[in-house]
């Protein structure tokens, strides 16, 4: 069982993350909790490198082509391996962020975003996608380790990056649950594990 966890900056996905992998171990399952960019050794890298030339130093169409590099060394050494022993693998990021950073963010179109995407994974689509979704303003607040990113994207950048992915989960229902992630972080797992206890086997 594949689970994606999205949002923007200061959305605490990675909080999300790890408060879920531990309620599933303690269930008795594997769980293999991961992360984009970064997920694998090259992709380290490959985050180092994102991470230092920022939103200034790289050509949009190199930045989304180095997220998908990232994104198929992950699924090919990480991800994949992972489901195919029957564990459960959480992701803090998959291709959602690329389609609404680079895609909705940049000024690059969502469906090529899209296309490159599906090509680095080789169609490898999560079981559900969790969409931590919280005003950009009200992220900025609650989150001081997501200022700097926050405040180093251009005027409406967030907020296009936050209509992306709730158009995302809108085209495809079934597969996205959408969390209000203003709530406090307990109420925000409680709705994830809500809908896992319906889904997941567990
Ligand atoms: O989620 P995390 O903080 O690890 O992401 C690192 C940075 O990369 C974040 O600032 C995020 O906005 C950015 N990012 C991006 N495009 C992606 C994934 C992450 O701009 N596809």
């Amino acid at each position: 069982y594949f689970i994606a966890l999205e949002g923007g900056d200061g959305a605490g996905k990675s909080t999300q993350a790890q408060a879920l992998a531990e309620w599933i171990r303690s269930k008795g399952h594997e769980v293999v909790l991961t992360r984009e960019p970064g997920g694998s050794p090259v992709g380290q890298r490959l985050r180092a490198m994102l991470l230092d030339v920022g939103n200034t130093g790289i050509s949009h169409r190199a930045e989304a082509l180095l997220y998908a590099a990232d994104r198929a060394e992950h699924v090919e050494n990480v991800i994949l391996p992972a489901l195919e022993r029957g564990a459960v693998v959480i992701t803090d990021r998959y291709m959602d962020s690329s389609i609404a950073y680079q895609g909705a963010g940049r000024d690059l179109s969502a469906t090529e975003v899209t296309r490159i995407s599906r090509w680095a994974t080789g169609g490898l689509v999560p079981d559900l996608t969790v969409v931590l979704d919280v005003a950009p303003e009200a992220a900025r607040e609650r989150f001081t380790e997501a200022l700097d990113r926050l405040e180093s994207e251009p005027g409406d950048f967030h907020q296009r990056v936050r209509a992306g992915f709730l158009a995302l989960a809108a085209a495809d229902p079934s597969r996205y649950l959408v969390v209000d992630a203003s709530r406090p972080a307990t109420a925000v797992t409680t709705a994830v594990r809500h809908r896992l206890d319906r889904d997941l086997p567990l």
